[in-house]
């Protein structure tokens, strides 16, 4: 079957794990700021608030947190997401990266590219930006906002990533630096390659995987 989309994650595959660990310092302090807004108080038993702060302290994760509130409070998730959104990615060090525009923009003439990511559709906009690969990437995109609380690694996910592209599962290789999501496609028979984007040169580095694929495409996808 011929291969018609690459489908990438996009925090830690298109740009680096130090990118990821500002990012996600920047949301934890935000989601933590949003929760002790004023407005937050009238809504929100203090408690709740502050049992929630712990338990993002504790985990480091922020949304299923904050998608729990939202259903039990009724708080909108949007506002929320806007607010703790708001950062300029190129402030957190994600920037016009030239080289990965070059790859892509060669591998665009074959395949179609497609970006897949738990992040929010606002989030996943400003970094697709910010990188230099929005008309690349375009509306191919698959974001948390499309998934309906099911995220990587469900499999509920990747089947919604595959009818929201009509791409079928051997038509595409995925790219993530997640094991787990790796793992998740490959039991669902999905061609799948770890990305390891950790500053130092890898073989498995975004650039050296899509490089070879350049070359691989020339002769191997007929
Ligand atoms: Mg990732």
């Amino acid at each position: 079957m011929k291969i018609k989309a690459l489908v990438m994650d996009m925090d830690g595959t298109l740009y680096d794990q130090e990118g990821v660990k500002r990012v996600t310092a920047a949301t934890i302090s935000r989601t933590k700021e949003y929760l002790r807004r004023k407005d937050m108080a009238s809504r929100l038993p203090r408690a709740v608030i502050e049992e929630t702060i712990d338990a993002i302290d504790r985990s480091g994760q922020t949304s299923r947190y904050i998608h729990a509130i939202s259903k039990r409070f009724g708080v909108g998730y949007r506002r929320f997401d806007d607010y703790v959104n708001k950062d300029d990615p190129r402030k957190l060090g994600i920037k016009r990266d030239e080289r990965l525009i070059a790859l892509l923009l060669s591998l665009s003439k074959r395949y179609r590219i497609v970006v897949f990511t738990n992040s929010p559709d606002i989030w996943a906009g400003k970094v697709i930006r910010a990188l230099g690969i929005g008309h690349i990437v375009g509306r191919n995109m698959v974001t948390n906002n499309m998934m309906k609380g099911y995220l990587k690694p469900s499999p509920q996910a990747f089947n919604t990533m595959l009818r929201l592209t009509r791409l079928k599962k051997n038509e595409i290789i995925f790219m993530d630096d997640n094991i787990d999501n790796v793992n998740a496609a490959r039991a669902l028979g999905i061609r799948s390659i770890r990305v390891v984007n950790n500053g130092r040169s890898s073989r498995n580095s975004i650039y050296s995987i899509l490089k070879r694929m350049q070359y691989k495409g020339r002769d191997g996808n007929r």
